[in-house]
């Protein structure tokens, strides 16, 4: 059976500002040369969907606008009607973040959004999570096979005695040993992984799998002093610690029982915890994108920052990244800042990233993919215009280094520096405490994490269409005229809502789709 798309009955394109002089093409399948579009603007060319069509003669050497920002330079004439391309667009130069406005806009404060509630579960720490996972930290990555067996085990043997727990998670990744430990930047994996393991949907059960001769010891994972002592862990040893060269393992089962019997006291105690009613303040959300298009910045991204702005009236926490993709709006997020403190916050970030760039003798065109400018992205200045919108309208109030994890008073919008590679965005967010995830796509990825539920949400009508089964909300209707980025947003809200509750999964916890954790590790490998 095929279903037949929906009837093009005329042109449709999109232009997000008066002041801009290209607008990108809606239609499924693009529009062929000929086409009409609203404003009477006859099409010199086709034009593939969410391409960008001149709306008026672009002289070589002029700004090219979209978003009323300048995204590039024609380098040559450019026709009205004609299909603006990749190659024709000189990429503005980087802003200078010694320039940078500074907390110099006066941002409006937000109403009090009052009266919505999830179910959640509340930890002893105040944090609450949306999940009621039991994860097995590890130490290196020698110990991933023996986890993973174990983890089966546990999944076969004990999951169905504890029902009210939703799911055993090793927390495997590639990291300790072979590593340069010391080097500075080592911290950031360093942390990233302690703070994983106290992410609230762990509901603070810690224990830890370690092979013994390995240089990321667990006193340096998780050192004693630096957080409560876990439950089931003693003051020598704050976290329950299974060493596989504990020289009482013998064999490779005595491993396997070691680590099953290790998990049922943390399961016992997981298993007694039922979700109660909790004001949406306590809502944690990771926003980022991924495989992203022309349509990201024009329904999926708006529709999440006007979702980001509800979350900020109703007290809740909302965090952004991805530096490469908000680097050329660099000015746009420091007079945003809530403070000058904030704001140069921010240029440490963003300065730091810069640099871990220039050493790779990489510059920002390192961002962008293949995908991408197919989708009709023709560069970097273009794509962080339709990156930015997911942060909404409100002040920036906090600012995170990578790994480092949010303090209890830290609510607002967030900028959460991270790489904008989805997996590691994912995994620092995880870090940071999020506990539901938000990932907007145009070209479409199966994208999900077993830490967290993930909401997808569809740029495009085609997509959604297309990968019924996966994208959890389809904000294509926006550009179909069907429903308002106002209405969208809403929606959005509502559903993150239900999914923090459990009353409804996503569609990659329904599939189980699973991608790894994957550091952010810029020191040396040895
Ligand atoms: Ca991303």
């Amino acid at each position: 059976m095929t279903i037949a798309p929906p009837q093009q009955l005329q042109a449709r394109s999109i232009r997000m500002n008066p002041a801009d002089n290209v607008a990108i093409v809606v239609n499924d399948g693009g529009l062929a040369a000929g086409a009409v579009l609203e404003s009477g603007l006859v099409l010199t060319q086709r034009v593939p969907q969410g391409h960008k069509v001149a709306l008026q003669m672009i002289a070589a050497g002029a700004a090219v606008r979209r978003y009323n920002v300048t995204i590039g330079y024609a380098l040559q004439d450019i026709a009205a009607g004609a299909w603006v391309q990749e190659r024709q667009l000189q990429v503005p130069a980087a802003q200078e973040l010694s320039q940078l406005p500074m907390a110099s806009l006066a941002v409006p404060q937000p109403l009090p959004l009052e009266g919505y509630s999830f179910e959640g579960f509340l930890n002893a720490d105040g944090s609450v999570g949306t999940r009621n996972l039991l994860a097995i930290t590890t130490t290196v990555q020698c110990v991933a096979g023996v986890v993973a067996q174990a983890v089966s085990r546990i999944k076969t043997e004990l999951m169905p005695l504890y029902p009210f727990v939703d799911d055993v998670v090793g927390l495997e990744h590639t990291y300790g040993c072979g590593v340069a430990i010391d080097a500075p930047e080592a911290i950031i994996p360093i942390r990233t992984l302690r703070n994983i393991s106290l992410n609230p949907n762990f509901g603070g059960e810690i224990m830890v799998v370690s092979l013994g001769c390995e240089k990321l010891q667990p006193s340096r994972l998780l050192p004693p002093g630096s957080f409560p002592i876990i439950k089931g862990g003693s003051a020598s040893d704050p976290a329950d610690t299974v060493c596989l060269q504990d020289e009482h393992h013998v064999g490779f089962m005595s491993m396997l029982d070691s680590i099953v019997q290790s998990a049922r006291p943390h399961l016992e105690r997981l298993n007694a915890r039922r979700r109660q009613t909790l004001p949406a303040s306590a809502l944690v959300v990771g926003v980022q994108c991924g495989g992203s298009d022309a349509f990201s910045g024009v329904t999926a991204n708006p529709a999440v920052g006007f979702a980001a702005d509800l979350l900020v009236r109703a007290g809740a926490t909302i965090m952004f990244s991805e530096n490469t993709e908000v680097r050329d709006a660099a000015d746009q997020l420091t007079q945003r800042a809530a403070s000058p403190e904030v704001a140069q916050a921010i240029v440490r970030e963003l300065d730091w990233y810069d640099r871990y760039l220039a050493r790779g003798q990489v510059d920002r065109s390192a961002n962008t993919t293949p995908g991408n400018k197919a989708g009709g992205l023709s560069n970097i200045a273009e794509k962080a215009m339709g990156s930015i919108v997911k942060s909404g309208s409100f002040a920036i109030s906090h600012v995170l280094a990578p790994g480092e994890r949010l303090t209890a008073g830290q609510k607002g919008l967030v900028f959460a520096a991270s790489p904008a590679s989805d997996f590691i965005c994912g995994t620092l967010q995880l870090a940071a405490g999020m506990n539901l995830h938000v990932f907007t796509t145009g070209r479409g990825t199966p994208y999900g994490l077993a830490e967290v539920p993930v909401i997808k949400v569809a740029t495009r009508t085609d997509l959604a269409r297309r990968w019924h089964d996966l994208m959890d909300l389809n904000a294509g209707r926006i550009a179909d005229g069907q429903a308002s980025i106002e209405e969208l947003g809403w929606e959005l809200f509502h559903l993150m809502l239900a999914v923090a509750s459990g009353r409804k999964k996503t569609w990659a916890e329904h599939w189980k789709l699973h991608n790894q954790l994957v550091l952010f590790n810029p020191a040396p490998i040895t």
